[in-house]
């Protein structure tokens, strides 16, 4: 597996500081399974969080703040940083999603026909704002032209699509601001499944109602 697009600085920092969203963070550990150059860059931001904290002054930063930050650091070393990149023969899932969803893994989940070639299966994630869903994508179908209007990432787990930005394959993550639209077309071959974590949405702008709008006109 060979991974071009990778988590962007910002997301590095908030995800070795502790503070996204549930759904979010297991986008970004199911990445980081896969990707040993973006497990190094958490590593490297979780030593440099580590030293800044040292590295107060004791007048500036109270013994309980810095008791705190201590602490939520090493949490966020102890629970988000993967250890395993997959369940041994479960090779095709990052292995904190196989984690999350059991031994069935993608066949656990409720699937829903959205229009054809598309289906969408919500993963439920405790706490947090953001929600959590794999699409799957019939190779070839491209998608109608959308923006993102909060803050989005997808990880492709199977197959590849190319936009804009270039082609996505397994393993890679779409890292999106707000003002990004794109187009994405699903390669001819093999079913795209991509793994979705996006701030909660009016019901408006959901990824549904993105994707059904060319065909209702909503
Ligand atoms: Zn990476």
């Amino acid at each position: 597996m060979t991974i071009n697009h990778h988590l962007d600085d910002a997301t590095i920092l908030a995800y070795a500081a502790g503070t996204l969203d549930p759904a979010i963070s297991i986008v970004v550990a199911s990445h980081i399974a896969w990707c040993p150059e973006c497990r190094a860059e958490v590593r490297r931001a979780e030593r440099l969080g580590g030293e800044l904290v040292d590295g107060l002054d004791g007048e500036l930063v109270s013994e309980n703040c810095r008791e705190r930050t201590f602490a939520s650091l090493g949490t966020a070393a102890l629970h988000r940083l993967p250890v395993k990149t997959a369940h041994p023969g479960r090779e095709e899932l990052p292995y904190p999603l196989q984690r999350l969803l059991g031994p069935r893994g993608l066949e656990a989940l409720n699937w829903k026909k959205k229009v054809p070639g598309i289906s969408i299966a919500d993963i439920p994630v405790s706490g947090g704002k953001s929600v959590l869903k794999v699409m799957s994508l019939a190779p070839g179908i491209a998608m109608p032209v959308h923006g993102h209007r909060g803050e989005e990432i997808t990880m492709i787990l199977k197959g590849a699509y190319s936009d804009e930005m270039g082609r996505f394959a397994r393993g890679d993550v779409a890292d999106l601001d707000e003002d990004v639209e794109h187009k994405p077309v699903v390669e001819q071959g093999e079913t795209c499944i991509c793994l979705i974590a996006e701030e909660a949405p009016a019901r408006f702008k959901s990824i549904f109602a993105r994707l059904l709008q060319p065909y209702f006109g909503i």
